[in-house]
C-alpha cells in the first residue's frame, strides 16, 4: 500500500469532512491523538509518512466523523479545566463555557467565604462529573457531593473521579430531591442543568450522540430553573452561593425566578466574550 505523509492525510481529512459539513479541523485533532503528539510537533512533521496501522486508523476515525460521530467519543474523553475526562453516550461531553461558570465561582469563593474548608458544595447533574471534580480538585477543603437522576451517568462520574482521584460523594435523584431527603443543608449549589427548548433543532452531531435527558428542558428551556425556584429554600441556610449556567437570553428570566425567592442576595448574569449571557450567581447572606 502507498504510504501517506501527514500533510497528505491532512489534505485528505479535510475535503471529506467539507463534504459532510464537518469543522475541517477535526482531521488535525484526530492526527494528534492518533500519534500522540501535540499541535506544534503535528505541524513541524508534515513530511513524516504515516505507518499503514496510523493510516488507517486516520481514515477510519475522520470517516466516522464525516457520519456524525462526536470526535471525543471517537477519543473517549474530553479535556476540561486541563484534566481529561471520560465521555460516553450517557453523558453531555463538557463544554468550554462550563469552565468559566467554574472560574467565576473560584473568584467569588474565597470572598463571599473567609473560609473554605468543611464548605459543603452540591453539582446538580453532575453528568461526566466536570464541575463537581473540578471544584474539589481546585478546592480540596470542599466537601462535594455530585449528583444526577442518570445511574450511567453516575457511573461514569464515579470512574473520572476515581481516575483524577477527586475523593467526592455521589447520590442518584431527582433534581434536589435527594438533598431534601437527607435533610442536608449546602453552602455552594451549582448546576449546568438542560437548558435548551424542546423544539429547538440542534447539530446533528450534538442531537444523535448526546443524550436528551441532559439537553432539553420543556417548552422555553427554563423548567429546571423554575423547580430549583422552588426547592432551593429547602436546601441552603443563611449565607450560600447559587451559580447556574444558562442558555443565551435566558438571564433575564433566571434573574427574576432567583430574585423572586432571594429578593435580598445579590444576584449576577455573567456575559461570555460574545456578549451572550451565560451564567447566573446569586449570593445570599443571612
Ligand atoms: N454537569 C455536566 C456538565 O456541565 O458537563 C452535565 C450537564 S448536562 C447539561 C445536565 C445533566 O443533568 C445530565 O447529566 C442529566 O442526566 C442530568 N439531569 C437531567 N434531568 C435531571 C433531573 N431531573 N435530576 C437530576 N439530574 C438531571
Ligand atoms: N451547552 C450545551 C449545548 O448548547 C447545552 C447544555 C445544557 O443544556 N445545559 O449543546
Amino acid at each position: 500500500m502507498e504510504t501517506k505523509k501527514v500533510f497528505e492525510a491532512l489534505k485528505w481529512a479535510s475535503s471529506c469532512l467539507k463534504k459532510h459539513n464537518r469543522d475541517e479541523n477535526a482531521g488535525e485533532w484526530l492526527l494528534q491523538w492518533i500519534l500522540n503528539v501535540d499541535r506544534s510537533k503535528l505541524l513541524a512533521e508534515q513530511r513524516m509518512p504515516l505507518t499503514e496501522d496510523q493510516w488507517l486508523r486516520f481514515e477510519q476515525t475522520v470517516t466516522q466523523h464525516a457520519l456524525g460521530k462526536p470526535i471525543q467519543h471517537i477519543m473517549g474523553y474530553e479535556e476540561f479545566y486541563g484534566r481529561k475526562f471520560k465521555v460516553n453516550k450517557h453523558v453531555l461531553i463538557p463544554r468550554p463555557e462550563t469552565e468559566e461558570l467554574i472560574e467565576a465561582v473560584l473568584h467569588r469563593i474565597s470572598n463571599f467565604f473567609p473560609e473554605t474548608r468543611d464548605l459543603r458544595l452540591a453539582d446538580i447533574g453532575t453528568g461526566s462529573g466536570a464541575i463537581a471534580i473540578t471544584m474539589k480538585l481546585e478546592c480540596p477543603g470542599l466537601e462535594v457531593l455530585a449528583t444526577d437522576i442518570s445511574q450511567d451517568a453516575l457511573n461514569v462520574a464515579k470512574e473520572n473521579a476515581h481516575t483524577l482521584g477527586a475523593n467526592i460523594h455521589f447520590r442518584q435523584g431527582d433534581l434536589l430531591e435527594p438533598l431534601i431527603q437527607a435533610g442536608e443543608k449546602q453552602d455552594i449549589i451549582l448546576s449546568n442543568p438542560p437548558y435548551i427548548p424542546v423544539h429547538d433543532v440542534l447539530d446533528e452531531v450534538v442531537q444523535e450522540h448526546e443524550p436528551a435527558l441532559a439537553l432539553f428542558a420543556g417548552e422555553d428551556g427554563l423548567d429546571f430553573y423554575r423547580r430549583f425556584a422552588l426547592d432551593l429554600p429547602k436546601v441552603i441556610q443563611g449565607k450560600a452561593l447559587i451559580a447556574f449556567e444558562i442558555g443565551a437570553g435566558q438571564g433575564e428570566a433566571v434573574v427574576a425566578l432567583m430574585k423572586s425567592i432571594f429578593p435580598t442576595a445579590l444576584t449576577e448574569t455573567l456575559w461570555d466574550i460574545n456578549g451572550k449571557d451565560r451564567i447566573v450567581i446569586v449570593q445570599c447572606k443571612p
